[in-house]
């Protein structure tokens, strides 16, 4: 008789847990350890979801039932790549899950990048949200013209975290080092700039229709970037054609409105360069595009020969996450920036899944749904191929015994509990749904 599967996943973000929990489901008998980098789990639920979105992070408490199964053994503070490789993975474990998700940030390789004070969105999202390495990012909001690059829904996150009235923002669980920078902010105008036009804007309607609404923030659009618009709009896909209305309703609306600040989306822009002195920014020039090809959706920017400069002491670069290699025996897609996988395959007993293996796109629920899809692939070669579990394996035993010797402090489930609960008797004490903790250190000493 075959022994029962003994299966690991890289990651406690969404695609490690929701993957977990369909094998949980379906699998009579197994044992599931999920390791995790951080002393702390969920991933970007944690780390990403902004702190004025209180109720994406619900599905913290599915993530919690499903790491409090007898079966699941969180496993943090444990590195693959630094701690771990792969081989000892697969030589502990039938089944390996590689959930890592996309960690770096993709750029625009424009000259003046490295100047001062332009920073990747998702460092900013970090410095925000509790990211232990970027607690103290050089940002300097004391410039009244901030510019974000992109126009996804994390460009939209940054936007609104700067704009928003700070009397709100401290009432989220917003790490308490960027509520003081933001309480002495200067900054009065976010521009977001997309190289494409309205009708390729990749923000969702609900976070559009928040900035509209943001109290004393007015949106002011550009009306020639409409041209052509309220024509076509009746041939749009339904979530496309409403949020069209929502842009077009308020090109007018408010505009009569005196506000401290602005919200500025502009269209059919490429960045060209950042102009400043001693490495300080202080404009960026601006191509201006039209679009080319047929089908809405996948038209392309080129840029013509009219060009802008406009003032810029912020600048954001928010044009998508990108992932990472971190072990020699993987092959990796550079230019998508993923794990090389055929729907969630890679090679015998071992997978991907979430970002690392689909790219940077999809909110929640699209994660969830491509785990569901790539534990199904895995019950099925369980299922086909019986030499998959044959040969008995360790499971964390012998991984243990790579991390006693590196005298890694691993981080149980019951320690996150501690943390937990440190960080909202914090949070508490001043009126916050929790503080997070943002040292590495703090956070074993408290789990310890
Ligand atoms: P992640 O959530 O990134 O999880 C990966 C995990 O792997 C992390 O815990 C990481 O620490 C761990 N890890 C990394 N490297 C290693 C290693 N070497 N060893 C061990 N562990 C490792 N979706 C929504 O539905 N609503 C939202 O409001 C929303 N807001 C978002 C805001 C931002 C800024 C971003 C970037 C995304 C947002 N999303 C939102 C999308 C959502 O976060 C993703 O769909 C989802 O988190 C992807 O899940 P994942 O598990 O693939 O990656
Ligand atoms: P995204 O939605 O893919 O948006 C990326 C933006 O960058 C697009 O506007 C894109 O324009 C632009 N871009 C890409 N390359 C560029 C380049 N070289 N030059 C100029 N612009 C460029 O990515 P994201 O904002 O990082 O979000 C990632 C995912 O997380 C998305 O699925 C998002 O919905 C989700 N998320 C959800 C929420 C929420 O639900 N509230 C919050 C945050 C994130 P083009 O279209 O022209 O390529």
């Amino acid at each position: 008789m075959n022994p029962f599967p003994k299966i690991s996943v890289v990651g406690s973000g969404p695609a490690g847990f929701y993957a977990a929990q369909l094998l949980l489901k379906k699998l009579k008998k197994c044992e599931i350890d999920i390791y995790e980098r951080l002393p702390v789990p969920f991933g970007l639920v944690r780390f990403g979801v902004a702190p004025d979105h209180p109720e994406v992070k619900n599905v913290e408490n599915t993530f919690t039932k499903i790491a409090e199964h007898p079966s699941v053994r969180f496993l943090g503070n444990v590195s693959l790549g630094q701690n771990i490789s792969i081989g000892d993975l697969k030589k502990a474990y039938h089944i390996v899950i590689l959930a890592y998700g996309a960690e770096k940030s993709r750029n625009l390789g424009i000259p003046g990048e490295n100047f001062h004070n332009i920073l990747s969105a998702r460092r900013i999202v970090g410095w925000y949200n509790g990211v232990p390495w970027d607690k103290n990012i050089p940002i300097d909001l004391n410039t009244s013209e901030a510019v974000i690059f992109g126009q996804g829904n994390v460009a939209i996150d940054v936007a609104r975290i700067l704009l928003t009235p700070v009397d709100e923002l401290k009432k989220t669980d917003i790490t308490q080092h960027s509520l003081e920078a933001l309480s002495e902010s200067k900054i009065k105008t976010v521009h977001l700039i997309g190289r494409r036009g309205p009708l390729q804007a990749a923000f969702t309607i609900k976070e559009l229709r928040e900035m509209i609404r943001l109290e004393n923030c007015r949106t002011e659009w550009k009306l020639d970037d409409f041209k052509g618009v309220a024509e076509v709009i009746n041939s749009l896909s339904r979530p496309k054609k409403r949020i069209s209305e929502l842009m077009l309703k308020s090109l007018t609306d408010g505009s009569n409105e005196i506000c401290e600040k602005k919200f500025k989306p502009i269209f059919f822009k490429t960045p060209l360069e950042f102009i400043g002195n001693n490495l300080k920014v202080s404009k960026v020039r601006l191509g201006t595009n039209i679009l080319e090809g047929e089908n809405i959706n996948n038209q392309k920017a080129i840029l013509t020969d009219l060009h802008e400069t406009i003032d810029c002491g912020l600048g954001i670069i928010s044009i998508g996450y990108k992932s990472t290699s971190i072990d020699e025996s993987l092959e990796f897609d550079n230019r998508l920036g993923i794990l090389k996988n055929n729907f969630g395959k890679i090679g015998n007993g071992l997978y991907a899944t979430g970002w690392v293996a689909t790219g940077p796109s999809g909110v929640i629920l699209n994660t969830m749904n491509n785990s569901f899809g790539v534990a199904e692939t895995i019950l099925k070669d369980i299922e086909n191929d019986s030499t998959l579990i044959q040969e008995s394996k360790p499971g964390f035993n012998y991984i243990n015994s790579i991390l006693n010797k590196q005298l890694i402090q691993v981080v149980s489930w019951n320690d996150w509990l501690k943390i937990n609960q440190f960080e909202i008797a914090t949070g508490k004490k001043i009126g916050k749904p929790r503080e997070k903790l943002v040292d590495i250190k703090k956070m074993l000493e408290i789990a310890s």
